[in-house]
Formats: structure tokens, C-alpha cells, sequence
């Protein structure tokens, strides 16, 4: 592989949700109806289904769908879509029988923080500190209350009054996906089942041989084979690392769910409800809920998860009325080795708390379209440089998850205080703790721009749990009541503005669905 060799040919191997976003960003990067010279096939199994779950995503899915050229109301109308605004957690802080908790995390609906930052007034002013941060902050805590979308109906496609991201059917997306890959981006389909990968000398895949007679060659191999990570891991003994004793659940019970009657409320917003040993997502689609328990099968029998599941959604269960999903919980070392990239759950996974996966896959899909070289020479250098940015988000991913768990008070079972071991916590995460005990985090406390999760999302959760940061040694600092005032005004101005133009989300819906 040392000769300089062109690129022309890319086989990706997978057909799901990561599968079709890879093909859709490469296709969209390289232009093959332009530069006929590099072609893009995708291969997948015609028996081998998809994951099939993946309904919550977050606001750069909408950017993304934009780039691809798919229209907003398409997209709408055949995929079950709603709008997310935020995610509600419950019972996140305290278990139920200690009380009421919840609050929302308006994923990048950035705090309002001009003309006055209202973080150090609501951390010193206890008659404050009984509003919730979100509320001070954000009109969209209201919005979401009174059920409301996120845009009016004759709003530009992709744009709101409020930023948003969507829920989704995640079979459907991925057939919308496909067909726009297909017909309008030039991508190749070929429906067959990989049965085994060819590697030479220096451990480069040269061919995949298929229950198809034909073998499929290429210079680069994209790995969307879902967990079992056929080509990174089997075939190139790429190394997964394990995150299972950072973030302990690993087992989800998956169920759709109707509606009570066509009419019922469609909330703007996902609902995660914690239980004693593990959380439930509860999804509002147009036709249907999508629900879901993802728990740590350390600490419960499935038995009592099944329960579990049954007692939320007040009906009985049997297994049958689930999917089972076992969750393997980590992310490769390396997702690029040699000339075979991973993407999607074979690149790695987290719980769904805040709908990662589809974010993590849109955006290395991206980034690796983008940084594919011309030609074989400089191969191993843009892996190099691709993994070290790929760990780095898995890294600040699983962080940002484990804070959710690291601040609950729950002391209701196991689970939770295995949870706060310290022991599990990454040393970047312990540290920027301990120095936000005495100050309000800032924007240079997060020193990667890649990232996933940055200031405001740190910012909701952890003034949405009530994380203690003491700021009373410059209390004096914070007395300009009336720029607090001015700001309670403006946030009031806009509750009123949502009740006069935001129509309830349903409605909102239906109008797309009519007409467009
Ligand atoms: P899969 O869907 O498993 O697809 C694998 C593909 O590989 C299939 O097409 C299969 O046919 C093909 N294949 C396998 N072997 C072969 C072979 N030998 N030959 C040919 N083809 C083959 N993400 C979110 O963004 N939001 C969420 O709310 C969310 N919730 C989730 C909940 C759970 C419980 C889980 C487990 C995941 C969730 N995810 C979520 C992640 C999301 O489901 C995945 O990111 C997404 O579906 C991508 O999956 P995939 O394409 O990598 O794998």
C-alpha cells in the first residue's frame, strides 16, 4: 500500500440508519454523478435486519438533511416525524418517593445569558433557586409546557422561533434515507449477505466475497455492520474499548406503543424517567409512542424489568411484546485501521440518553468524508488524525452522560450509588467538578471544539439537578436586580408570543403533513 493509488472505489458494508448517512455524506463530498471516477456502493444484508430503534435525535440531524437536499416536509410526512425540543428528565435527582424532580435539557437551545447572565442570581437567591434554572433562562421550558411546536406553520423549512431537533421513525428514515441515495445521489445498492472478508499482508482488506457470485473490491471498506463489527473488528482485530464500568446499563426492552385515541397530545419533547435501576424513553411519534427501558442487568433480572416497563405504561407484558436489545457499551481504539472505517453501533454506543447515536454517526460520517485523502499515500495519516478526534468524542460523550447519573441523589437502590463510585469517573470529568464547586462553568472550561456537548448543555443539567456551585464569596457582585428584572420581562414577553403564535404540536403536524 505503499504506492500512491487513487481512490475510486468506496464499499460500505450495512444498511441501516449509519449505513445510508455514511453513503449520503460521501456521496454528497465526492459528487460521483459529477467525478465519475469514484463510485460508492453500499452492500447489505437482505436477512439480516436493522437495529430498528434510534427515534430521538438532536439538532444537527436538521443541518444534515438540508446538506443532503431532502426537504423538511418530505421528511416529515414519511417518517412519523415530531419536533424534540428538549428532553424532560424525571425523577432524575430524587427518587419519587422523595419528592418531585424533574427538568428539561433544551439540547442546544443556548441558556439566555444576555443582558444579564441569571446563573449567579439563581444560585445565590434561594426565593430564585425555587424557580427551575431552565425556566429562568429559556422561553422553551414553556413552550414545551403548554405543548406547543417549535415553529409556526408557514416558518422556513429547518427553522423556528426555537431551535429543534426531531423524533423519528427509524425504519422509515432509513428507507428515505436510501431512496435519496440512491436515485438522486448516485449511490450503488447491492442487496447480499458479506460472508467473508479478504485481507493481504499488511492487514488492508483487499475484497469482500458475498453469497452473490461476484466479490466486491474497493479502496476503502465502511464498516455500518451494526455491533458485531464484521470488518473492524473481526476481520482486522480492531479494539473495542469497554465502557461498561463508567456507564453500567446494558440491556433495553423496546415497545411500540398507540396512542389512547388519534387526538391525544403529542409532547415537543422526549420524557426520560428514571427508575431504580436504569431510566425509560418515552417518545411521542404521530402514530404512535415509542418506548423503551434501558437497564443494567447487573443489578435487575429481566423479570423485573419486564415489570418494570409494565408498571410505567400500566398495562401487563409479556416478553413478546418487546424487543430485547443487548447493548455493547464503548467505542473502538481505533475506528479507522488501514483502509476499513467503522460508523454506527460497530464504531461504538452509549446508552440513548441524549440521543448520541445518530449524532455521533452524522457527525464522524462527515468529518471522514471530509478527510478522506485523494489517494492510498496518505492513508495512514488521516486515520491517525481522524481517531484521535473520534476518541476524543466518544471520551466527552461518555462524560456527559455519566453526569447525569454521577448527580442524582437517588440512594433508592444499588444501581445509583454504584453509579456515583468515583472511582468511574474520568479525570477530566472529577476535575471540572471540583473546580465548578466555586464557579459557574464558562465556555474555555471546554477545550475541544469537536466535542459533542459543550457549555449549555453542562449548564442545564447540572442547575436542572441543582449541582451546589457556591458563589458566595462574591455574592456582592450580583445585586442588579433590575437587569434581572428586565430579563424575567423578556422571558415573560416571550410565553405570551407563544401562546398567540405556536399552535399545538399536533396541529402544527397535520398542517405539514397537508400541505408541505
Ligand atoms: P444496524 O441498524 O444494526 O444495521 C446493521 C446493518 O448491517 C444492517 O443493514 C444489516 O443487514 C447489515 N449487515 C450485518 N451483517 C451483514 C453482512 N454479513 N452482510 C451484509 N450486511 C450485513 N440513536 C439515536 O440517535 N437516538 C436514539 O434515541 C437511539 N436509541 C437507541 C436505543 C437503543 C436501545 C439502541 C441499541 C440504540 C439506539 N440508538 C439511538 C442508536 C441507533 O439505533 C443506531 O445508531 C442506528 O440505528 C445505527 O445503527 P447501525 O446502522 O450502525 O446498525
Amino acid at each position: 500500500m505503499a504506492d500512491k493509488q487513487n481512490i475510486k472505489r468506496i464499499v460500505i458494508v450495512g444498511g441501516g440508519t449509519a449505513g445510508w448517512l455514511a453513503a449520503c455524506h460521501l456521496a454528497k463530498k465526492l459528487e460521483p454523478f459529477k467525478d465519475s471516477t469514484i463510485s460508492i456502493t453500499l452492500v447489505d444484508s437482505p436477512d439480516i435486519p436493522t437495529i430498528g430503534v434510534g427515534e430521538g435525535t438532536v439538532p444537527v440531524m436538521k443541518d444534515t438533511l438540508r446538506y443532503f437536499g431532502i426537504s423538511e416536509a418530505e421528511f416529515v410526512q414519511k417518517c412519523d416525524v415530531s419536533f424534540k425540543q428538549s428532553i424532560k428528565f424525571v425523577d432524575w435527582e430524587v427518587a419519587p418517593n422523595k419528592g418531585q424532580s424533574s427538568f428539561y435539557h433544551h439540547i442546544f437551545d443556548f441558556p439566555k445569558l444576555t443582558p444579564v447572565d441569571v446563573t449567579p442570581y439563581w444560585l445565590l437567591d434561594k426565593t430564585l433557586g425555587q424557580t427551575h434554572f431552565a425556566d429562568l433562562v429559556s422561553v422553551q421550558s414553556h413552550a414545551c409546557a403548554l405543548g406547543v411546536g417549535p415553529k409556526r406553520p408557514n416558518d422556513k423549512e429547518y427553522t423556528g422561533i426555537f431551535n429543534y431537533a426531531y423524533h423519528l421513525d427509524a425504519g422509515k428514515f432509513t428507507q428515505l434515507l436510501s431512496q435519496h441515495a440512491i436515485e438522486n445521489l448516485g449511490v450503488k445498492n447491492v442487496k447480499a449477505n458479506v460472508v467473508d472478508v479478504h485481507t493481504n499482508k499488511q492487514n488492508f482488506i483487499s475484497h469482500l466475497t458475498t453469497d452473490l457470485p461476484s466479490t466486491l473490491t474497493a479502496d476503502i471498506f465502511v464498516d455500518c455492520t451494526g455491533f458485531k463489527a464484521l470488518l473492524i473488528e473481526q476481520a482486522l482485530g480492531g479494539e473495542f474499548l469497554s465502557k461498561k464500568e463508567v456507564l453500567l446499563t446494558d440491556t433495553a426492552f423496546a415497545i411500540q406503543v398507540p396512542y389512547d385515541h388519534p387526538e391525544q397530545t403529542i409532547p415537543p419533547f422526549t420524557i426520560s424517567t428514571a427508575q431504580e435501576n436504569g431510566w425509560i424513553w418515552d417518545i411521542g411519534l404521530q402514530s404512535r409512542r415509542g418506548v423503551g427501558y434501558v437497564f443494567s442487568s447487573k443489578h435487575q433480572s429481566d423479570d423485573d424489568a419486564l415489570q418494570t416497563l409494565s408498571d410505567y405504561l400500566k398495562r401487563p407484558l409479556t416478553y413478546s411484546d418487546v424487543r430485547k436489545i443487548k447493548m455493547k457499551v464503548g467505542y473502538q481504539k481505533r475506528a479507522w485501521v488501514n483502509n476499513c472505517v467503522a460508523m454506527g453501533l460497530s464504531q461504538g454506543f452509549v446508552e440513548p440518553l441524549e440521543a448520541t447515536g445518530l449524532l455521533m454517526f452524522d457527525v464522524t460520517a462527515r468529518v471522514f468524508a471530509n478527510m478522506l485523502p485523494a489517494h492510498t499515500e496518505n492513508m495512514a495519516l488521516s486515520a491517525k488524525r481522524f481517531n484521535q478526534d473520534i476518541c476524543q468524542m466518544w471520551e466527552s460523550t461518555c462524560d456527559f452522560i455519566k453526569l447525569h447519573y454521577y448527580l442524582s441523589k437517588r440512594d433508592d437502590s444499588e444501581f445509583w450509588k454504584d453509579n456515583r463510585n468515583s472511582a468511574s469517573l474520568s479525570d477530566e470529568l472529577k476535575e471540572k467538578l471540583e473546580v465548578w464547586k466555586y464557579k459557574i462553568p464558562s465556555q474555555f472550561d471546554f477545550r475541544y471544539t469537536i466535542d459533542s456537548f459543550r457549555l449549555d448543555n453542562f449548564l442545564y443539567v447540572l442547575y436542572g439537578m441543582n449541582f451546589p456551585t457556591n458563589l458566595s464569596h462574591e455574592a456582592s457582585k450580583y445585586t442588579d436586580v433590575d437587569k434581572l428584572n428586565k430579563l424575567k420581562y423578556e422571558i415573560d414577553q416571550g410565553v405570551l408570543f407563544c401562546k398567540k403564535h405556536l399552535q399545538p404540536h399536533r396541529t402544527l403536524l397535520e398542517h405539514i403533513c397537508r400541505h408541505g
